[in-house]
């Protein structure tokens, strides 16, 4: 299989995108309630928002493999930006891989016209790593559902205008029926939203929550099939893995340049830091676990666009990813001194942006037990995992080692 290492589209304009708007603005003072509502419109622009979609729907089609060239570019100056893109991604995707019909042309047509935001809700307070305990329902109603519950964490909560959601799906006499996706539009009289949570990194992404209260959704807003659920979020979650490891090398690349400049200008013992030997062989050291972390991400995207299941390439490239980034970042923030401990010095707020890539999406615990299933022989019972089965049986682990 060919592993590409170039993007296919003209990241120019992404990457002016970046120069002037984004990097001015993560690193301003604006609060993190406020949302940049003037970015997300410049990324609509240049069609960044649709172009994981097909042509037929005004998208650009593009391949995991340029995806993560995108993201790359994207988390360079802005994880939040990158943030608020993965998160509209998560359910923008649930709609392209898993709607049919009348309804998905609708809706796709519709999201490319308003240049909107979607939003993917699973996560609750009590269901994180252990999703099947989803506490949301939608029961069955003359002509559709009607949602009840609440997601927390939820990227683009304060602004989504199509989102998908899981829930436990009841029979009209409340018997359960599995976990299942449903799309909401953003108008539903049901539902409303919490405040934006301040965050320690993805400062400027939001960050909510969104309350379903007797929310009724129409017969054809369940996606794929009744109790199909789990299949579609680890479906999008798997592939979204890969674009979050891209973040890391994104954030990376931006942590070693800031440091690159800055030692160069500053003189100790007589000389530019940079030319330290000692210093030179720790960049040398970082640029290679960088340049590492790109390879697996390069791997899991090939996979992906080749037709195959990247389910270990992803997880492994979101486990070395972020380990990566976080302590490329942690050496960045000690080679910049007593600067790098203040926040008007990007290096350390980028700290706080890489260790997100090791939680969110499934902390890195969970990414190990994910690969250990998949790399390591049947032990205590354990079978190794068919990509079809994988939450299943991830949650029987989480179990296990609870
Ligand atoms: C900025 C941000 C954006 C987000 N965006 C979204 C979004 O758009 N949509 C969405 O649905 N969610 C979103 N999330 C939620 C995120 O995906 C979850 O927080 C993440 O999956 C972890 O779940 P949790 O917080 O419930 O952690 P928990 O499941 O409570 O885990 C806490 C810790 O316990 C460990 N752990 C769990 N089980 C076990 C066990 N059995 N044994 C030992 N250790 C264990 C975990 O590895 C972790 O370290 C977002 C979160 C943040 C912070």
């Amino acid at each position: 299989m060919e592993i590409k290492t170039t993007a296919n589209f003209d990241l120019g304009p992404i990457q002016a995108l970046v120069r002037e708007y984004f990097i001015p603005y993560e690193t301003s003072h604006a609060s993190s309630q406020e949302f940049p509502t003037y970015l997300v419109e410049k990324m609509h622009e240049l069609g960044i928002f649709l172009s994981p979609g097909s042509k037929e729907y005004g998208g650009k089609s593009l391949a995991v493999a340029d995806l993560i060239w995108l993201i790359q570019e994207l988390s360079y100056g802005s994880p939040s930006m990158a943030a608020t893109f993965i998160g509209n991604l998560l359910g923008y995707s649930a709609l392209l891989l898993h709607g049919e019909g009348e309804f998905k042309e609708r809706v796709a047509r519709q999201y490319a016209q308003e240049q909107s935001l979607w939003s993917f809700g699973m996560t609750e307070a009590g269901a994180g790593s252990d999703l099947l305990n989803i506490q949301t329902t939608a029961r069955r109603v003359k002509g559709g559902f009607l949602l009840d519950g609440e997601k927390n964490f939820i990227t683009n909560a304060s602004h989504s205008s199509h989102l998908c959601v899981f829930a436990q799906l009841l029979s009209e006499k409340g018997e359960k029926e599995g976990i299942s996706a449903f799309y909401i539009q953003g108008n539903n009289p049901g539902l409303s939203r919490g405040p934006a949570l301040a965050k320690i990194g993805w400062q400027k992404a939001n960050t909510g929550s969104l309350l379903f209260k007797n929310a009724f959704l129409p017969e054809y807003s369940i996606l794929g099939k009744a109790g199909d659920g789990l299949r579609i979020l680890t479906h999008c979650l798997n592939r979204s893995k890969t674009l979050l490891a891209a973040m890391g090398v994104g954030i990376a690349n931006r942590a070693l340049d800031l440091c690159t400049e800055r030692l160069s200008e500053t003189k100790r013992f007589g000389k530019p830091l940079l030319e330290q030997a000692t210093i030179r062989h720790l960049l040398a050291r970082l640029h290679t676990q960088k340049e590492a972390a790109w390879m697996l991400t390069c791997k899991a995207a090939s996979t992906w666009d080749a037709g195959l299941d990247a389910t270990k390439e992803s997880s492994m490239a979101k486990l070395f990813s972020g380990a990566m980034s976080v302590e490329t970042c942690r050496q960045a923030m000690e080679l910049f001194g007593a600067r790098g401990y203040l926040h008007d010095f990007e290096v350390s707020r980028l700290a706080s942006d890489a260790k997100g890539i090791e939680i969110i999406e499934g902390p890195s615990f969970v990414q190990e037990l994910l690969i250990a299933r998949m790399v390591l022989p049947k032990m205590n019972g354990n079978k190794q995992a068919n990509p079809n089965d994988q939450f299943r049986l991830l949650q029987k682990d989480l179990k296990r080692a609870s």
